[in-house]
C-alpha cells in the first residue's frame, strides 16, 4: 500500500532576480510502514522534497499525494489538518520551546488537534516514556542533553499518533552515543508500523534503511 507519491513535482525559489530550481521533476512512491532514507549532496533538493511531501510547502507543478489526499486540492487549513493528523516532523535543531518543560513541549502538538485538555498531560507522559524520558517530564530543554532534547522532539512528533514520521537530519547535531539512542527509537517505531522517512548524511542510518532515495541536481538519481 502506497502512502506517499510525487509525480513530476517541481519547486523553484525566486530571490530577487535569482531563480533556483530546487526540484526539477520528481517521481517517487513510498510504501506504508517502510523505512526510507533520502540522501544526496548539500543543496541538491533534499529538504525541499521533504517539505513538499510533508505539506509544509507546495510544488510549482506536479502532484503530491499523502494518505490518499492530493495536497494541491486542499486549502491551507485542510492541509494543516492533514499534517497535524498524519505526519510528525523532527528537525536537526530540535525546535523545542525553551520556556516549557519536556511535557509541555509535547503538549503543544496536541493543542491544535483537539485532544481534550484533561488527556494532554497523560498522553504527553506516555509519549515521553516511549522515548525513555518519563523521568525528565518536568525538565526544561537547557537541562537536557542534545540526545534527550531530540527524544523530546520525537515524543512531540508522536503526540497525535501520526502514520508518518518525517525527519530532516535528526542526528546531524548529536554525538555518536546520542545518535545511537535516537536510532534505536526510530527502529522501534518502524517495528511498531510507522512509516519513517529520514533526510540524512549519516551512512549508518542509510545502511539500515529499506529504501534509499538519492537526490541529485533536483532529481531522483537512479
Ligand atoms: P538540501 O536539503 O539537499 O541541502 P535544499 O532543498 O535545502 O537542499 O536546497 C536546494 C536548493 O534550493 C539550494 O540551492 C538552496 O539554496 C535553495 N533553497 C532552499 N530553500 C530555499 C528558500 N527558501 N529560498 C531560496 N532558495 C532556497
Ligand atoms: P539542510 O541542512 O537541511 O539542507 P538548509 O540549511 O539547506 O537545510 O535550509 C534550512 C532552511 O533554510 C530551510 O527551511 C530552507 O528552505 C531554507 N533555505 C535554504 N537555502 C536557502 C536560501 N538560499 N535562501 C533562503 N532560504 C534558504
Amino acid at each position: 500500500e502506497t502512502i506517499i507519491t510525487a509525480e513530476k513535482a517541481t519547486k523553484s525559489y525566486v530571490t530577487g532576480s535569482v531563480t533556483t530550481h530546487a526540484l526539477r521533476g520528481v517521481d517517487l512512491s513510498i510504501e506504508k510502514g517502510s523505512f526510507t532514507c533520502i540522501i544526496g549532496p548539500s543543496g541538491h533538493g533534499k529538504s525541499t522534497l521533504m517539505h513538499l511531501i510533508g505539506g509544509l510547502d507546495r510544488p510549482n507543478s506536479g502532484t503530491i499525494t499523502v494518505a490518499g489526499r492530493e495536497l494541491s486540492r486542499l486549502d491551507n487549513s485542510s492541509l494543516a489538518r492533514l499534517r497535524g493528523e498524519k505526519i510528525g516532523f523532527v528537525f536537526q535543531f530540535f525546535n523545542l520551546l525553551p520556556g516549557l518543560t519536556a511535557r509541555e513541549n509535547v503538549e503543544t502538538a496536541m493543542m491544535l488537534s483537539g485532544v481534550p485538555e484533561k488527556e494532554q498531560a497523560p498522553r504527553a507522559l506516555d509519549m515521553l516514556s516511549q522515548v525513555g524520558l518519563a523521568d525528565k517530564a518536568d525538565a526544561r530543554p537547557n537541562q537536557l542533553s542534545g540526545g534527550q532534547q531530540q527524544r523530546v522532539a520525537i515524543a512531540r512528533a508522536l503526540a497525535n499518533n501520526p502514520e508518518i514520521l518525517l525527519m530532516d537530519e535528526p542526528t546531524g547535531n548529536l554525538d555518536s552515543a546520542a545518535e545511537a539512542e535516537v536510532l534505536e527509537i526510530l527502529f522501534k517505531l518502524h517495528r511498531q508500523g510507522k512509516t519513517i522517512i529520514i533526510v540524512t548524511h549519516n551512512s549508518d542510518i542509510a545502511a539500515r534503511a529499506q529504501h534509499i532515495i538519492r537526490v541529485k541536481d533536483g532529481r531522483i538519481a537512479p
